[in-house]
């Protein structure tokens, strides 16, 4: 539990709520640059699948899902996601993004062989199901997360990405997710991943009513988990976007805040490697700006994305887009795959990629498997 009295915590809430916004930036990018020192920024090309929107958890928050025998509710078949991977490696993804509602029709096996047969047909780094997805399958076919994690490992699953984390503070998650895992359960699968050999990525959704000082309580569970397990590689931020949903109405955070969550992220979490921006909520030049606040990546080009844009927000850019605005920020881009190892700098070699990523105290090899 974290002690909301105690001089780190209060030390953290002034900084978020009080600091010149200048001078939390550049507190966040001295940290970033501690840990990331050559002028690289990274990022992917992946394809998010979402493979069902049918759910019965019925977030507050969430424009994509549809309620069971909802006219407009599906499941991809095994062929449709087969074709949107090939598509995808045709425009260089290198791993997919696969998450879907809590689909109550859907058998447990189903899932065994969808992994199986991607690697089998369709081979690539699968990312995929949220601590949440894992919370419903343990509940719903009587096993516990660590087996439904171990079978899907088996079956092909490579990490597990950090949705439905919302704020780990539970009374903000009674308000908007209460049939969702809770707070304590979240980081429980999180951190049993982790004990598996599976990285994972964190994330935290704000705007949703919560405190400044849930912020920090989120920010700091993280940190604590991160320093039992060392499995999170990055943590992404994003603000709510309320359009279409329960939530409408509510006022959207700012810029301006987004930056101060960012900064104030990349103090605290100073064992988790990288922090990515989030152009897609935030447009492109949010994202620019957010590489001098403690990103170090730009996220992915993502080739599709339902979520968000359900909500109504969704900015798009091409690769050579996305590649400009890192440079116009004064950063080299390159291309990485799931565990940050370099695939591509803009600029020089691979060898040379490895060398820069290597000075931030992580070789290729060792960024390979400290981060993801
Ligand atoms: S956020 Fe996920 S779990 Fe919640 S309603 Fe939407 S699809 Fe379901």
């Amino acid at each position: 539990m974290i002690d909301r009295h105690s001089p780190k915590f209060r030390e953290y809430l002034e900084l978020y709520e009080g600091a010149p916004l200048l001078e939390l930036g550049s507190m966040a990018d001295h940290v970033r640059r501690a840990l990331h020192p050559g002028d690289v920024v990274t990022y992917i090309v992946d394809r998010n699948i979402n493979y069902t929107n049918v759910c019965v958890a019925d977030c507050k928050f969430c424009a994509f899902y549809r309620r069971p025998k909802h006219d407009e509710g599906y499941v991809l078949s095994f062929e449709e996601i087969g074709q949107k991977i090939d598509e995808a490696k045709e425009l260089g993804a290198v791993q997919i993004l696969i998450q879907g509602g809590h689909n109550p029709y859907i058998p447990f096996e189903w899932y065994l062989d969808l992994m199986r047969y991607i690697k089998q047909h369709h081979p690539i780094h699968i990312h995929g199901f949220s601590p949440s997805e894992v919370d419903f399958f343990s509940s719903r076919f009587r096993t516990s997360a660590e087996d439904v994690i171990r079978q899907l490992q088996a079956a092909g699953l490579d990490s597990i990405p950090g949705g439905g984390g919302e704020i780990l503070v539970q009374e903000i998650r009674d308000r908007v997710a209460r049939k969702k895992a809770g707070a304590d359960r979240w980081l429980e699968i999180m951190e049993t991943a982790h004990r598996l050999g599976m990285k994972t990525s964190v994330s935290m959704m704000y705007g949703l009513g919560e405190t400044l000082a849930d912020r920090i309580e989120h920010l700091m569970r993280v940190r604590e988990a991160q320093a039992r397990t060392g499995g999170f590689t990055a943590f992404i931020a994003w603000p709510l976007q309320p359009e279409h949903t329960e939530m409408e109405g509510t006022p959207k955070t700012d810029a301006v805040t987004y930056l101060r969550t960012m900064a104030i992220a990349r103090i605290i979490l100073d064992n988790v490697p990288n922090l990515q921006a989030s152009w897609v909520t935030m447009g492109l030049k949010i994202g620019q700006i957010a590489l001098r606040f403690g990103c170090n990546d730009f996220g992915s080009l993502m080739i599709e994305e339902n979520v968000v844009s359900a909500a109504g927000t969704t900015h798009r850019a091409s690769l050579g887009e996305m590649r400009r605005h890192i440079r116009d920020a004064g950063f080299t881009p390159a291309r990485r795959r799931q565990d940050y190892s370099i695939i591509e700098l803009e600029r020089g070699s691979v060898e040379g990629a490895v060398r820069t990523v290597g000075a931030a105290g992580f070789s290729g090899a060792e960024a390979a498997a400290r981060t993801a």
